[in-house]
């Protein structure tokens, strides 16, 4: 927690639960990212959190911005960006929204199968676009699936399809999946999208730039690799493919700009022992608090974002706990497997924090699930 947000909380005690992001925090996070990797344009990945204040912040710093909706388009604009800093990142996009990103000037679009292609080829004629290519997500905590990208043959037959579409086919694009937190998934990707780049250049297609998608992790619970740890990876990697003849790099980082500058204050509800028929002896301790899955905290399904939690009593003697949010559903457990341990003497009434919670937070909180009001924000 930062100190101006350690302030805040003391001073302000805002109602809980709320999100509270120090913005000076973020541009710390972007210039650190800058100089870890200073040839790569940063485009930051909007869906982490499309606030305001962070948006305009980072147009102040000359960010560039992924969109993944129209409507992340037009705030991007709203906050003052103009429309050629912006890339329409999501390759699954309505024809309605491309139309309407087009003629607010976007000329920026990713794809990944030819269907996606025709669109963009109707409705932002002329426009860059950049293929995603499917690659590796071990080592990430919040990987995507195979919803996204296309295997290495077929991008290289889509890209083209788009010279002959006329649009232009200016890049290649991968993501190693969010959180991750080994340096190899990016230098593995580098290599295989690389190879590809290499041939498209050398059949004639005047493919220019390389994509490098987001990832960048942020300590949670556990400790992750610093940022420059990332950079020297990747440009190592770069070096290796392309040597002196580097294309234009993009890095789309949306947890590592905004995550550890948030934290979430929250009430404790209830702190009481459940009998189990298990372990009648020993009822497991569980803890309610008055954010959980449907709150915003909805990358801790599957425990797969583990969040580190500050209490009043950090330092005295700690148990075993699970932990969960405070709707009537049984969705709404936070922790139960990841073996947290929190203070024994924590009450129900008593405040406790969230740490890094910047990223991803906002936005999955629910309209009122159980009536319960979206997550306050407090930019600071
Ligand atoms: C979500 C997303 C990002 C941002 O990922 P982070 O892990 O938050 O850095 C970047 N690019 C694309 C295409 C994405 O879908």
């Amino acid at each position: 927690m930062t100190p101006k947000i350690a302030r805040f909380l003391a001073t302000a005690q805002p109602a809980t639960p709320c999100l509270v992001v120090d913005v000076d925090r973020v541009e710390e996070n972007f210039h650190a990212l800058r100089r870890a990797l200073p040839l790569a344009q940063i485009y930051y990945a909007v869906k982490a959190n499309p606030a305001a204040p962070v948006l305009s912040r980072l147009v102040g710093l000359d960010s560039h911005f992924d969109a993944a909706s129209w409507e992340e388009v037009a705030m991007c604009l709203r906050a003052g960006a103009p429309a050629t800093a912006i890339s329409f990142g999501n390759t699954i996009k309505k024809v309605s929204a491309i139309r309407s990103a087009y003629a607010a000037g976007v000329r920026l679009y990713a794809f990944d199968c030819e269907e996606e292609l025709e669109k963009l080829a109707e409705n932002a004629p002329g426009s860059r676009v950049y293929c995603r290519v499917l690659v590796e997500n071990e080592g990430a905590d919040w990987p995507l699936s195979r919803k996204f990208g296309t295997s290495v043959e077929a991008a290289g037959a889509l890209m083209r399809r788009a010279g002959a579409l006329g649009l232009d086919p200016y890049g290649l694009s991968f993501h190693v999946g969010s959180q991750q937190r080994t340096t190899v998934a990016y230098e593995a990707a580098i290599a295989r999208v690389g190879m590809l780049f290499t041939d498209l250049r050398d059949s004639g297609v005047d493919v220019r730039m390389l994509n490098l998608g987001g990832g960048f992790p942020v300590s949670y619970r556990e400790e992750v690799p610093e940022i420059d740890a990332f950079g020297h990876a990747i440009m190592g990697a770069m070096t290796r493919v392309f040597g002196n003849a580097l294309p234009e790099m993009i890095i789309e980082p949306g947890r590592f700009i905004v995550g550890d500058a948030g934290v979430v204050s929250s009430e404790v509800v209830l702190v009481s022992r459940r009998p189990t028929p298990s372990a009648p002896a020993d009822p497991p301790r569980w803890v309610y608090l008055d954010i959980g899955r449907f709150g915003g905290l909805a990358e801790t399904e599957g425990e797969a974002i583990r969040y580190r939690i500050a209490t009043p009593h950090d330092g005295g003697p700690s148990g075993p706990v699970t932990i969960a949010g405070p709707t009537c559903d049984g969705a709404d457990v936070l922790y139960d497997r990841a073996a947290y341990r929190l203070p024994l003497a924590l009450r129900g009434g008593e405040r406790v924090e969230l740490l890094a919670t910047g990223a991803y937070v906002s936005t999955y909180a629910s309209q009122s699930f159980n009536g319960f009001a979206p997550l306050a924000e407090h930019y600071i």
